[in-house]
């Protein structure tokens, strides 16, 4: 069966929303918590082995609690871990405000042992990355460990995809590695340092990012959906309605693990590009991101 490989981090998300944040020095009663599995890599993982691949998750955890919650999430997606636990250092957790009136949030990520992975670690799991049939990767972990898997994957033959979130300046040669590289409209404009508001302006951003290197682009663009450039021709993928949207966080998440199930199962790639929208579709109708993930058969219906 094809495989998808996914190197990337794990944070809990520790949501507390309140009125307003607290002043230095000063404690406030919130309104709620919500404790849930969250990390860009980790969120992709789940939603790539919900969606039927063969999934693979490349990290480091610590030896505690937050762990415990990583293993047991992806063991109910059906994502099998390449974990290295460590006794010193934590397992990444992410502190979220939720203001109640807005809705707003500010974040604060800490992402422990996560934040070692290291060249060396990639190295290490050169067998599991040269095996894939996809291999995808983001930038929470450090640059270097990405940029070195992404030679390990090339090499070994894999479709390689780069969501280049958070953003963050490449280095040269890393984009020549990516097959695909799939920014949201904000890590477009980082990246090309052109704006990015139109879709007439997104086939700019998406022919630069060719340019720049990569094989192709898939520029997300929120409930607008998609556009695709193959360095030839822009397709715009339209968004789809699965029901009232109660949630976009993980938004992204979503689309990058349904495009890499997609490309495993063998989509063309604009095929990938709607199943990726299709499940993130579903996803934003749903509160929470890991637990958000659309199962195959309902990404399917939704597609039919
Ligand atoms: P986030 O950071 O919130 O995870 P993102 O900014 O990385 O998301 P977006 O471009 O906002 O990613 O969204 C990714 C995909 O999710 C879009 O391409 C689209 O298919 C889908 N999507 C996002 N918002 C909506 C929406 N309101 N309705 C339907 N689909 C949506």
């Amino acid at each position: 069966m094809a495989k998808v490989v996914i190197l990337g981090v794990f944070v809990a998300d520790t949501a507390y929303r309140a009125q307003r944040a607290p002043r230095m020095g000063e404690t406030i009663l919130g309104e709620s918590f919500a404790l849930g599995p969250g990390g860009k890599g980790s969120n992709q993982a789940v939603a790539a082995a919900k969606a039927g691949a063969e999934t693979h998750f490349i990290t480091r955890l610590g030896r505690d609690t937050f762990a415990e919650m990583a293993l047991k999430t992806w063991a109910e997606a059906g994502v099998t871990p390449a974990v290295t636990q460590h006794d010193e250092g934590y397992t990444g957790a992410a502190y979220i405000f939720v203001e109640a009136g807005t809705g707003n949030n500010a974040i604060i990520v800490c992402p422990g042992v996560a934040g070692e992975i290291s060249r060396a670690d990639m190295d290490a799991r050169a067998e599991l990355i040269g095996s894939a049939s996809v291999f995808v990767t983001q930038l929470e972990q450090p640059m270097d460990a990405a940029h070195r898997a992404l030679e390990i994957a090339r090499d070994g033959g894999a479709v390689t995809i780069l969501n280049p979130a958070p953003a963050a300046d490449l280095p040269a040669g890393m984009l020549a590695l990516c097959d695909y590289v799939t920014p949201n409209e904000s890590e477009a404009e980082a990246l090309t340092g052109l704006p990015v508001t139109t879709l007439e302006e997104a086939v700019l951003a998406a022919e630069r990012l060719i340019a720049m290197g990569a094989g192709a682009a898939v520029i997300t663009l929120g409930e607008k959906g998609a556009l695709y450039h193959d360095g030839k021709t822009g397709t715009h993928v339209p968004a789809f309605d699965a029901g009232p949207v109660c949630e976009t966080t993980g938004a992204g998440d979503a689309f990058n693990g349904g495009f890499a199930a997609a490309l495993a199962r063998g989509f063309a790639p604009v095929d990938a590009v709607r199943y990726g929208c299709a499940t993130a579709g579903i996803s934003v109708t749903r509160s929470g991101t890991a637990p958000s993930m659309p199962s195959a058969d309902e990404i399917d219906a939704l597609l039919t």
